[in-house]
């Protein structure tokens, strides 16, 4: 990614434009990168970290935060759930306990995953679930939702790991659970296996962020093969293509609830373009084992508190990239970002 933001030819393309004109800015970019492969991958998620700069800079030079830019906030605070994932990608000793860990954190939505290896795996290659591994994970489930009763929200991830069949009798055995969502049971790059899955069972299925653009989610939207889409916005696009995803779900009946692994910048980018958004339903927080996550900016802290993120009123962002803290946490071997 630093590699496709520093490229020369990558820098030389904005050069004379007007920076405030965020959207000519961004399909400027996508069209002459079109041949360097702007329509997928990294290299729009380089073009969604120009996006959400430019948003920043426009929302400073006009005295706004971004969300008034967008058309105005539907609301002042986004909810956020806390992803309490794997352990050490294996199963948590006491999911009821992390489960009421969370809760006691202000959390009123929590996620777990289930697609780690369970003792009863038949074969790690198939995406075939045996009777008892799926006995065992509606044990896992049933343990987690016991702890925090069902007025909490509980989502399961299953990070593409079954085939349709067995993700069918899973999302079945998982009904009485009242999920909110059980996310990507299937691989993502069949949207008719998704339709299939969503079809199938009463518990919601949630997919959507390995999709790029709003091309991407087009035939996932307009043939309803989920219920909740999962766009990560600083991954896919950035804000303006996420809320027409975020627009084209809601033409359809459909929640978007955001996938995101972001930093403070992209995560309150995110909120500023969701405060908009009539059909937002949570936004996913995967920085809850980082102590110094919320330090990564400036501005009002904590970033999130009790399970909700007010959207800041300050120019732009309304926080600022806490450049020491940064530097203090870079990945060995990982030089800091010079333009
Ligand atoms: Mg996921």
């Amino acid at each position: 990614m630093r590699a496709i933001l520093a490229d020369p030819r990558f820098k030389r393309i904005l050069i004379g434009e007007d920076p405030t004109n965020v959207d000519r800015c961004w399909l400027t970019l996508k069209k002459r990168l079109a041949g360097a492969g702007s329509s997928f991958g990294t290299m729009v998620t380089a073009m969604s970290g120009v996006e959400l700069a430019l948003w920043d800079l426009a929302g400073k030079a006009a005295g706004l935060p971004i969300y008034r830019l967008m058309g105005g906030k539907l609301r002042d605070r986004i909810r956020i759930y806390q992803d309490c994932g794997a352990e050490d990608w294996g199963w948590h000793a006491d999911i009821g306990a992390v489960a009421r860990r969370a809760v006691a954190d202000g959390y009123t939505a929590i996620k777990f995953d289930v697609d780690m290896p369970t003792t009863y795996e038949l074969d790690p290659w198939n995406r075939c679930l045996a009777n008892r591994e799926i006995t065992y994970i509606v044990q896992q489930v049933g343990l987690a939702r016991e702890a925090i009763g069902y007025d909490v929200d509980l989502l399961i991830d299953c990070h593409w790991k079954y085939n349709v069949s067995d993700a069918i009798r899973l999302a079945r055995a998982l009904e009485p659970f009242k999920l909110l969502w059980l996310e990507d049971p299937v691989p993502p790059e069949n949207v008719a296996a998704h339709r299939l899955v969503t079809q199938a069972s009463a518990t919601p299925i949630c997919t959507g962020e390995n999709l790029y653009l709003k091309h991407g989610f087009r035939e996932l939207i307009n043939t309803h093969a989920c219920d909740v889409v999962a766009p990560d916005v600083p991954k896919m696009g950035g804000l303006s293509e996420a809320k027409r995803v975020a627009d084209l779900a809601d033409l359809y009946d459909m929640a978007v609830g955001p996938h995101n692994v972001s930093s403070p910048i992209g995560t309150l980018a995110a909120c500023h373009m969701l405060a908009t958004v009539p059909n937002f339903l949570v936004l996913e927080f995967h920085g809850c084992h980082v102590p110094w996550w919320s330090d990564l900016v400036q501005g009002p802290q904590p970033v999130i508190k009790d399970g909700y993120i007010m959207v800041p009123d300050g120019p732009g962002l309304g926080v600022e990239l806490n450049e020491d803290v940064a530097r203090a946490h870079l990945r060995p071997g990982e030089g800091w970002f010079e333009m």
